[in-house]
């Protein structure tokens, strides 16, 4: 029987990042995951580090948006019909969460670890030899009309009382930005503050590395084995069973699977999301990840080319692959910046673990001693991994944590 100080299930961005920062106090960690570090919803995102976060996205408010999302229409959202029965009580909650004053609350809670996120990646880049990955090139959010853009500026408002620098432009004032953009919008705003990176994959492994020169092991093992044994978790891995006195749940979109076994429940619903990969037309380049607004889709410079990613698409977790998104925004896409051909031949499916208001679960497991969640991060996991990690080890190591994790408690579902 091996034991170990904490083991953390799950080596996504998140759980890699906690189990690194347990290492980094001197702890011994585990990083349990069935499969290879990063490959999962961490691997296909859109890259962005997005410290300046003010609103999370919300349920829509106009008729005209519920509507064509409804006819199927909308290229920012798609759902399976058999799936809204199970999924109506999720809606609801973040509907009710999606309210004005609810959304500038939400704003004012997240902003404190929001604010650490990009340099909270700059440290365990410097120390993983990660930094080549990051670009601080802020990112670009364009809008075609004009009610889209005047719509901004609660955010524009609470951006100013938060001191979050953001620059208002003029298509040739995007233009200067990204000379390889058509103007096809009317407006662009530029967050500076932002980062990127080029592979979010090399950044887990990178992290995951770091963690085992640290003294970090890496083990094979499916997390739904972990049950208590006295006072100590243990779970079962390829190399035999494994006890700790602590143990942290970093699943991403399969935590229910295993809280669910422990009598914990969560309201963590998925919003599933596809990218593809595409080469650039000629020396057509983008220096950072570009929001087509309306459209609904971003397109980052990756290594492996030029990455479109979708919006929100409500489905089962495990349903095949319905990528019908794809036919909405090429059309556009091929309009904001020369799209070549495709660079692969797969289009990538993942699923953001999503709360209802938004806001991730850090922090300990109601009702049991030594267990640990860093689940829910949504739109946020890779922005928000070392974050948490940091927020979760100095929890854990009795620490007072860098930001009030009181937002982040479970028990607000209780
Ligand atoms: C299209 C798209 C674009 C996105 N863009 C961005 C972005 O630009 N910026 C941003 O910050 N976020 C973005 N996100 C969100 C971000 O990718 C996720 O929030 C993040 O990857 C979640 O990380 P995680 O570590 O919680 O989950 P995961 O990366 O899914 O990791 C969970 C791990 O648990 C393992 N696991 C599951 N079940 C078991 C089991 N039974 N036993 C053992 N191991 C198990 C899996 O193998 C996996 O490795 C995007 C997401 C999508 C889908």
């Amino acid at each position: 029987m091996a034991r170990t100080d904490a083991v953390v299930l799950g080596a996504g961005i998140v759980g890699t990042s906690v189990a690194l920062h347990l290492a980094r106090r001197g702890m011994s960690v585990a990083l349990v995951d069935r499969g290879s570090v990063g490959e999962q919803t961490s691997y296909g995102n859109a890259g962005i580090i997005e410290g300046n976060t003010i609103f999370p996205p919300a349920f829509p408010s106009g008729v005209d948006s519920l509507v064509r999302i409804a006819l199927k229409r909308a290229s920012e959202a798609n759902y399976h019909l058999s799936f809204l029965p199970r999924v109506l009580p999720w809606l609801l909650a973040f509907r009710q969460a999606s309210r004005p004053a609810r959304l500038v609350e939400t704003a004012r809670l997240i902003r404190p670890l929001f604010s650490r996120a990009v340099a909270e990646h700059e440290t365990l880049m410097a120390e993983a030899g990660a930094k080549h990955y990051l670009r601080k090139t802020g990112w670009l959010k364009v809008y075609r009309g004009e009610k889209s853009f005047a719509a901004l500026a609660p955010e524009f408002d609470l951006a100013a009382k938060f001191g979050l620098p953001l620059q208002a432009l003029d298509p040739a004032g995007a233009h200067a930005l990204e000379p390889s953009l058509h103007p096809v919008f009317a407006h662009a705003v530029f967050w500076p503050e932002a980062a990127s990176v080029s592979n979010p994959l090399g950044v887990t492994r990178a992290y995951a590395a770091r963690f085992a020169a640290l003294g970090g092991v890496v083990l094979s093992g499916d997390a739904r084995s972990l049950h208590r044994t006295g006072s100590r978790w243990r779970v079962e891995t390829d190399e035999g069973a494994l006890d700790a006195a602590e143990c942290v749940v970093a699943l991403g979109p399969w935590s229910s699977d295993l809280l669910a076994t422990l009598g914990l429940r969560l309201p963590l619903a998925v919003k599933r999301g596809y990218h593809r990969h595409f080469r650039a037309q000629g020396n057509a380049s983008l220096a950072r990840p570009v929001l087509d607004a309306e459209a609904g889709y971003l397109v980052t410079p990756m290594e492996q080319g030029i990455r479109i990613t979708t919006g929100a698409e409500f489905a089962a977790r495990d349903a095949a692959p319905s990528p019908a998104q794809f036919d909405w925004i090429m059309p556009r896409a091929r309009e904001l910046f020369p799209i070549g051909e495709r660079a692969d031949e797969k289009t990538w499916l993942g699923s953001r673990p999503c709360l209802p208001d938004s806001r991730p679960v850090i922090g300990r497991a109601p009702g049991h001693p030594g267990l640990w969640l860093a689940v829910g991060h949504a739109h946020w996991g890779l922005t928000l991994g070392p974050a948490t990690g940091r927020m979760l080890a100095e929890m854990m190591t009795d620490v007072p944590p860098f930001c009030d994790p009181a937002p982040y408690r479970a028990e607000r579902f209780s």
